[in-house]
């Protein structure tokens, strides 16, 4: 759930004219022999940023289709991008879901069913495990039920969740986990509402993300000075406030954007009854 930077069109145009009009490639000749059909439904993707409800799958040969598969597997020098991106595991947070590690690509539209865009740049995605089995369901039955695109939806660089916190409480001296729902701050009745629903409902609630929520809420509680280090329990509720919204600004910068699961954290803590219970409970936080 962020915005990602990618090479320009032009770029990336080159690098799969560059591929696909390789002679040293093992599959050259079909590669060839499609490279016009590719380029129309690359142009076809693009005008349509992906938008799963706005493109149909091509009827490949199976020989196609398997070349593009291997050439995503072992991507040659041309494919320079995609090099990068499988190289390139320091984005600081998942683009998919936000949880903090990008280990793997995937892609936007799964590549089972759009082989075509196997190796399209804009359809690559940095993510974490989040997306292992999401891919199959990548739209539902109403348009705008479909996942965020990190490449072309521009609102995801807002912020999009909030997690409301309740029920924590100490039992004998040690603080047990609050239950944590993840809800989402977006105007309803938009569009980016019901993109970000999907996604919600779909991905993210199938993910760790609100017991990792409820975890860091609880170690808050637990010592509230580990994740604000400048707070004291003396402060005015607007410094404490302002201890929240300095960590909150770091986790932007270090994770990239404001979805990412630890700026989703403090940006909850910072705002309604969450703020209202860590003020309440100041002196035993930060004692
Ligand atoms: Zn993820």
């Amino acid at each position: 759930m962020r915005i990602l930077d990618t090479p320009s069109n032009i770029q990336l145009q080159s690098q799969h004219t560059a591929t696909f009009h390789n002679d040293r490639l093992k599959d050259h000749r079909i590669l060839r022999e499609w490279a016009i059909f590719l380029r129309g439904r690359f142009d076809c993707f693009q005008a349509a940023e992906g938008n799963p409800f706005e493109l149909d799958s091509s009827i490949l040969s199976e020989d196609i289709s398997k070349a593009l598969l291997r050439l995503y597997r072992s991507p040659p020098k041309t494919l320079k991008h995609l090099i990068e991106l499988k190289g390139r595991n320091g984005l600081g947070s998942c683009a998919v879901c936000g949880s903090l590690h990008n280990t793997q690509i995937d892609h936007y539209l799964p590549k089972d069913v759009f082989p075509e865009y196997a190796v399209l740049s804009k359809n690559l995605i940095p993510a974490c495990n989040c997306n292992q089995a999401k891919w199959k369901n990548y739209k539902g039955t109403s348009t705008d039920e479909r996942f965020i695109n990190p490449h072309y939806d521009q609102f995801s660089h807002r912020r999009l969740l909030y997690v409301r916190f309740s029920n924590a409480r100490r039992e004998y001296g040690t603080w047990i986990a609050p239950s944590a729902k993840v809800e989402l701050h977006i105007a309803k009745g938009t569009r980016e509402h019901r993109i970000a629903e999907f996604h919600l409902r779909e991905l993210l609630d199938r993910t760790k993300l609100s017991e990792w929520q409820a975890e860091q809420f609880r170690m808050l509680c637990q010592g509230g000075r580990r994740y604000l280090p400048g707070a004291r329990s003396s402060m005015t509720s607007g410094q404490i406030k302002k201890e929240i919204l300095t960590e909150l600004r770091k986790a932007d910068y270090q994770h990239g954007g404001s979805n990412n699961w630890r700026s989703i954290f403090f940006f909850s803590i910072s705002r309604g009854r969450n703020f209202d219970f860590i003020w309440k409970n100041r002196a035993s936080i930060f004692g």
